[in-house]
């Protein structure tokens, strides 16, 4: 049924919901449209939706952080990463830099890119410079750096890998005692890529309503409907309200450049934890272009310390839906886009940046 943002709200408002429907979505892009929108306002009130996991740059590891930052400042090379990561804070001391932004500050060559193709680019307009290219992305972000290693890459260029996919962080949760949330808004653009599939799992396994949404207003409140009118009728399938660009099996030469270059490993989450499978690393044919081996000694087991945020940040409790950004108590206050002190102040992505700019203020 196609219907316009408004008449999927006089839809909802329609819905006889007596109890509190709380609809988690775990994409960033979705949090931005919800909250731009103001959707969360023009809902029955019996219906939240929770940010969840929906923030690669959020969930990238302090060590892997830190890692690009030591290579940057003690290597002949010029590091590039997504303009996302660059202001993202790590715990350190105050001699050393606490963001890639302090490492360049501090006389590091540290550029950023918007796609992995300007990497190619930049390394072989450059055959004499080693270049490291620190990639944190879900699995849309890393599907093109994955292409990249299979049409072949310069000996110059390696890459810093920190790839993410993002169903098996819902798994976590719901396999956890208090998930925390009753409905799934399975992100579109994810699944574009890896096929509706994936999220079957929530509904077969666990029973949740569950639907595939894109960016927009009516996607997204097609999506909410079609969960709580599953959740009315106790009848529980995963519905695809992105049927324009999410096809059975995904993208299956995405996938295919998935499979090859990488594999699928065990992964530590900034806030949350180990999660496993659900990281990407490169596959072992591919050993010569990865960062992670070129460059040894920057790796530092000791950082990977679940739950690490700076003290007093909720980042970690966002990330998993347990806290609302303006429940945080530095959002706002010692805590503004200008001067974050987690990450999910920082990136595009992250729910407490989008809450603050689409005018979100303590309560
Ligand atoms: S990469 Fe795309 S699908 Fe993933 S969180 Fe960002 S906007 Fe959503
Ligand atoms: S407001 Fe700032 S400190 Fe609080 S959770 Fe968000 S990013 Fe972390």
């Amino acid at each position: 049924m196609s219907l316009s943002a408004k008449e999927w709200l006089t839809q909802l408002r329609q819905l006889p919901l007596s109890d509190r429907f709380r609809i988690m979505n775990v994409c960033g892009g979705h949090e931005r449209s919800i909250t731009q929108a103001g959707l969360r306002g023009a809902l029955p009130p019996q219906i939240e939706l929770i940010p969840g996991p929906g923030c690669p740059v959020c969930v990238c590891p302090e060590e892997d952080i830190y890692q690009a930052i030591q290579l940057a400042i003690n290597e002949e090379i010029t590091l590039l990463a997504f303009g996302d990561m660059l202001r993202v804070p790590v715990n350190v001391s105050k001699q050393e830099p606490r963001s890639l932004d302090q490492a360049h500050g501090a006389g590091a060559d540290i550029r950023p890119i918007a796609s992995p193709i300007e990497a190619l680019k930049l390394a072989k307009s450059e055959p004499n410079r080693a270049f490291v290219f620190f990639a944190a992305g879900f699995e849309t972000t890393t599907a093109p750096v994955a292409a990249l290693l299979v049409e072949g890459i310069p000996d110059n260029l390696s890459i810093l890998l920190s790839g993410r996919l993002t169903w098996p962080a819902v798994s976590m949760l719901l396999e956890s005692d208090t998930p925390g949330f009753d409905a799934l808004v399975a992100p579109g653009h994810v699944a574009t890529v890896m096929g509706p599939e994936e999220w079957q799992f929530v509904v077969d396994k666990h029973q949740l309503p569950a639907a595939i949404a894109g960016f927009t207003s009516d996607s997204l409140l097609a999506a909410t409907y079609s969960v709580c009118r599953q959740a009315l009728e106790d009848r529980r399938f995963l519905d695809n309200c992105y049927p324009e660009l999410v096809k059975p099996e995904g993208n299956l030469s995405a996938r295919a450049h998935l499979s090859t270059a990488l594999e699928v490993v065990d992964a530590n989450w900034r806030g949350i934890g180990t999660i496993p499978k659900s990281g990407f690393a490169l596959h072992a044919d591919y050993a010569k272009w990865d960062a992670r081996l070129r460059y040894p000694e920057y790796d530092e087991p000791d950082r990977k310390r679940a739950g690490k945020m700076p003290a007093g940040c909720d980042c970690a409790q966002v990330v998993l839906g347990k806290k609302y950004p303006n429940e945080c108590r530095l959002y706002g206050t010692a805590c503004v886009p200008r001067n974050p002190i987690g990450p999910c102040m920082v990136s595009d992505e992250g729910a407490c940046r989008i809450w603050w700019s689409g005018g979100v203020r303590p309560d």
